[in-house]
């Protein structure tokens, strides 16, 4: 398994937020967390890496017990993550701002040059020498997600990818995940609404007030909805 995750509690304050939540996730493999707004998602990838301090539970990356660890540590052994709101350097460049990102080759895990991100996300070959705060909501979306890959991760976190972005631009990100799948990263997204969700991924976790109420294959998934209409937006 590429990332297990046992019982994981999460606690905001005295407030009680994350409930036993469980998920497993095998190399390659590219799994959605589903939920409406406030369902949990953004808490549990912010424990998965460490920026929650205090949880309860076990989280195991590539073997290794991550919970408890430093966020710097985390993502040292290979685990990217892309947060909702957009994280680019609004002075540097495009080509600064994947520079920022660089790191060694890691085994297990795709290698990645600025040429190659360039050939994912064509519109930031255009504008590789452009600040990114000239940028739009989905080009530095893009962006975010191209400067994580410079560390060269094995997984990938990738916090609403499609949120607010244009159907065309849509249409390229969900191209750039299935090629990311190809390289052989393995992905955990998280989504409000399941058709992006549905494009790319294998299976899907779907969490609501903090728990998880189902787990299944896209098509199971896809074959029942009752499940979607009582915890998805569609
Ligand atoms: P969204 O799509 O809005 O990000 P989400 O599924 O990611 O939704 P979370 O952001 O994980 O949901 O929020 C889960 C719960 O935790 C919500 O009830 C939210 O109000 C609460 N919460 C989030 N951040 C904090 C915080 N810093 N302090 C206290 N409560 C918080």
């Amino acid at each position: 398994m590429k990332l297990e995750i046992h019982h994981l509690n999460t606690w905001y304050g005295r407030a009680h937020i994350l409930f036993d939540v469980h998920a497993r996730v095998g190399h390659g493999e590219v799994v959605a967390f589903l939920g409406r707004n406030g369902a949990g998602k953004t808490t549990t990838f912010a424990s998965i890496v460490g920026l929650v301090p205090g949880i309860t539970g076990d989280i195991v990356f590539d073997g290794t017990t991550v919970s408890g660890r430093k966020a710097h540590e985390i993502v040292r052994l290979g685990l990217g993550y892309v947060p909702e709101d957009r994280r680019i350097f609004t002075d540097l460049t495009v080509e600064e701002n994947l520079m920022v990102g660089r790191q060694p080759p890691r085994e297990g895990a795709p290698t990645w040059t600025p040429d190659m991100l360039y050939t994912l996300f064509p519109n930031l070959a255009e504008m590789r020498k452009r600040p990114g705060g000239q940028m739009s909501g989905g080009e530095q979306q893009m962006l975010t997600i191209a400067r994580t890959l410079m560390g060269n991760p094995s997984l990938v976190l990738l916090d609403e990818p499609s949120e607010g972005l244009a159907p065309k631009i849509v249409e390229q990100m969900a191209e750039a995940l299935t090629e990311m799948k190809r390289q052989g990263l393995t992905i955990i997204l998280s989504e409000q609404n399941l058709h992006f969700a549905r494009l790319i991924s294998d299976r899907a976790y779907i969490i609501e007030k903090g728990r998880i109420r189902y787990e299944g294959t896209m098509d199971e998934l896809e074959a029942n909805p009752q499940v979607r209409d009582a915890y998805l937006a569609v």
